[in-house]
């Protein structure tokens, strides 16, 4: 991947990240993976050693990692896509086999930070079954501190070898960022995560909302990055990062250059 160096850096605090994400997705199941001391510890930008809380969470469940590479898992997901789209699904590892395996234990071989319209349903998307993909669902699929963490997770302790932000056409949140006004309860936190993707494709030839939604993929793949986790596995070449965007009406997933 390479990356435009003019891409805006996130502009979230650490506390705007929790007090946005805490609304949004709740810390009770990261509580509950990480223990509390690890979740507050990851919170507190002075005392934040979120790879050492990662191999220490990694050393007590001696986790097996997914044999795949970066590359063979890309092309697992995209052949998975092109089985989808012809309608030649597999509907792989929905068994009762399948679920006494990953009782055992899981081994993702693909992350996905995927925005939690209805109509985008990575595991179907992908033919994919239980156990395979390690899934983050939230409105504008934006990378805020659970989001981070989460996906952190499954880089650092699961082993994942890659790492898809999936943004997709007609994007509700990516709109109501682009059109501004006024909005009920806390969904303005939404807009305020993904105001920077706006302010980035503004002026782009092609359709506005569509360069919103590719700009705020690039926005949040940034913000994973900013990760210490995910930076050090794609340092030593264990992670591959990909931005990719979902067409609603042909099912068809473009991986973004
Ligand atoms: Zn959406």
């Amino acid at each position: 991947m390479t990356w435009n160096s003019n891409q805006p850096k996130s502009q979230l605090s650490r506390r705007q990240f929790f007090q946005f994400g805490t609304g949004i997705v709740g810390a009770g199941s990261l509580t509950a993976w990480l223990g509390t001391g690890a979740l507050a510890q990851s919170l507190d930008s002075s005392a934040r050693q979120p790879q050492d809380n990662l191999l220490a969470a990694a050393s007590d469940h001696a986790h097996p990692t997914s044999d795949l590479s970066p590359e063979a898992a890309l092309r697992q997901l995209v052949e998975g896509n092109q089985r989808f789209v012809a309608a030649k699904r597999l509907n792989p590892h929905e068994d009762v086999a399948r679920l006494t395996e990953v009782a055992a234990g899981q081994t993702p071989f693909a992350a996905i930070l995927s925005c939690a319209d209805s109509r985008v349903v990575p595991e179907i998307v992908f033919d994919q079954g239980i156990g395979d993909l390690f899934i983050v669902r939230v409105a504008g699929n934006i990378a805020v501190t659970e989001d981070v963490a989460s996906e952190e997770y499954a880089v650092g302790v699961l082993g994942v070898p890659l790492l898809v932000v999936l943004g997709h056409a007609k994007c509700g949140a990516v709109k109501a960022a682009l059109e501004g006004g006024e909005l009920p309860g806390v969904i303005e936190s939404l807009v305020f995560a993904i105001q920077p993707a706006i302010a980035a494709s503004e002026g782009q030839p092609g359709d506005r909302l569509t360069n919103a939604v590719k700009a705020n993929v690039r926005l949040q793949m940034q913000r994973l990055q900013s990760s210490s986790v995910i930076a050090s596995a794609l340092q030593q070449g264990k992670l591959k990062i990909v931005g990719a965007y979902y067409d609603l009406e042909t099912g068809t997933v473009s991986l973004l250059s």
